[in-house]
């Protein structure tokens, strides 16, 4: 594996935080008409080098990094070398390099995902921020695509800050309302980025167009005013800040929503509530709450009624609630990026969600939805942390439930990559029996709170699969369907032998 490398800065002090070494990589697929360094446009040339001797290179460097250097790569483009800057940069992570991606997000995008959860700082150049400057700047039509690679940053794994950086050309983007469309595509990774940064335009890479005898584009435009430039820095900066206030004030109101939302659903018979408590009151999580403080808990949590098919949290939901299921059942799942719902998880009474996020502050990952008439008992950040947080009973419940449900993911991807359909049909029955199956005369029941759909949605099968499996096991005498929502498990070896 090896990379092209147009030149190499040994300490430097602009492209990214504290002192660093920067590789310039050869390859851009963009011709902005202010590129200084044409001759980096290129793919091939420069310097060959593997990844190990970048390794080796900045070996040299390393203690002149301190606490916040580290390694750099810019270019060109130097996302476009995809698999090069991949093979450093996890290289350089495994050595405990501090790294920094220069990039305007035009590269091999089949390298994103492996690359960006490798960068801590990814100094993003925006060109322009309508799609009629962005071509005429860069020679491409490709402010969309721009567009997708910001707002993908998350999900490609991208965990890292981000230093904005726009050169500012006169009369293409030196205007407020400029900056105000600047402020408004940043809007997806605003809680990322730390600083925005404008460069003013000038006028000495002329020369070296030339000497190459390349037409210069923006011939006879003024180099961009210096102090203008900083004023529209300030004013971006300035706007940026406002956006981000308004975004809390927005993020504060949408949680008192929710309060709201889930405080309308409250349990309201007295009588009901204080049956619920009498159970509430002998769980373990309640435990180790001192018992002068349990009438306490028990008065701040909502205790609410959820109707099937209701959504009680959602991805991207902030750490606010962790929900004890008293009463029903509820699914857990995402929808995949084909548009298909993947359920995870089926919850019913007694089991708890939200214990980890709440622990470890992270937004909720997935959906939880009622699949029957739910009573759901949420307890608020405030009451988890004052009563349970470093409860050891809790702690250990959450660890316990994290465990089950990292082996259950384990099988999941098990049953989804290694089975056939009559496999995960079949270990969909067994897990079922497990949850929810009841020992009766004729054989185990299983009474369904999901339709054929979500069944499938669960196995990771079709709905007409495993509508079609159900039928063969049934005519093999493994089972017995009564209408849509009763299987009686008739041979549980028999499926038994289906699973690996
Ligand atoms: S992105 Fe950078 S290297 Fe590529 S053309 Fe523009 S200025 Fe030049």
């Amino acid at each position: 594996m090896q990379g092209f490398v147009h030149s190499i800065e040994t300490m430097g002090l602009v492209d990214g935080p504290g002192t660093r070494t920067i590789f310039f990589l050869q390859g851009c697929p963009l011709r902005c008409a202010y590129c200084h360094n044409p001759d980096t446009q290129k793919k091939a040339g420069g310097r060959v080098m593997t990844p190990a001797e970048v390794v080796e290179f900045v070996g040299r460097y390393r203690p002149y990094y301190g606490q916040e250097g580290g390694v750099t790569f810019s270019g060109g483009e130097p996302l476009l070398q995809g698999k090069f800057l991949y093979e450093c940069l996890k290289l350089l992570k495994g050595e405990g390099y501090n790294t920094c991606v220069d990039s305007s997000g035009f590269g091999d995008s089949r390298y994103y995902s492996r690359i960006l959860p490798l960068v801590d700082t990814l100094i993003l150049d925006v060109k322009a921020f309508n799609s009629r400057s962005f071509q005429e700047l860069t020679a491409i039509d490709g402010f969309a695509e721009y567009l997708s690679f910001i707002a993908k940053l998350h999900e490609r794994g991208f965990r890292g800050q981000i230093w904005v950086r726009h050169v500012m050309v006169p009369g293409f983007t030196d205007s407020e309302e400029a900056m105000a469309e600047f402020v408004r595509i940043l809007r997806p990774i605003r809680a990322k980025v730390d600083r925005i940064e404008i460069l003013p335009y000038h006028t000495s890479g002329v020369k070296k167009y030339r000497e190459l005898g390349i037409p210069y584009r923006l011939e006879g435009v003024e180099p961009m005013d210096k102090e203008r430039a900083k004023e529209l820095e300030i004013y971006a900066n300035k706007l940026f800040a406002e956006d981000l206030r308004q975004e809390r004030e927005e993020q504060a109101a949408e949680r008192q929503e929710k309060l709201k939302r889930i405080r309308d659903r409250e349990v309201v018979s007295r009588a009901e509530k204080a049956e619920m408590f009498q159970t509430l009151r002998k769980l373990p999580l309640l435990s180790d709450v001192p018992p002068e403080d349990v009438e306490d808990v028990l008065s701040e949590v909502i205790l609410a009624n959820i109707k099937a098919g209701e959504v009680i949290f959602k991805t991207g939901d902030p750490p606010d609630y962790m929900y004890l299921i008293y009463q029903g059942q509820m699914k857990i799942f995402v929808n995949t990026m084909d548009g298909e719902e993947q359920i995870f998880y089926i919850y019913r009474d007694g089991d708890f969600v939200g214990g980890l996020n709440l622990l470890v502050q992270t937004p909720y990952r997935y959906i939880g939805q009622a699949l029957t008439d739910c009573k759901v008992v949420v307890i608020p950040k405030a009451v988890f942390n004052r009563y349970f947080y470093n409860s050891p009973v809790v702690l250990r419940g959450v660890l316990t439930k994290s465990f089950e449900r990292i082996r259950w993911a384990e099988e999941l991807i098990q049953r989804l990559v290694t089975s056939n359909a009559s496999m995960k049909t079949a270990g969909l029955l067994l897990k079922l029996v497990k949850r929810i199956g009841v020992k009766t005369d004729e054989g185990i029941r299983l009474e369904l709170s999901m339709s054929r759909e979500e069944l499938g949605n669960y196995s990771g099968l079709r709905r007409e699969t495993i509508t079609r499996k159900l039928g063969e096991f049934r005519e093999l005498g493994y089972i017995e369907l009564v209408g849509n929502r009763v299987i009686i498990i008739k041979d549980l070896e028999a499926l038994e032998s289906y699973a690996l």
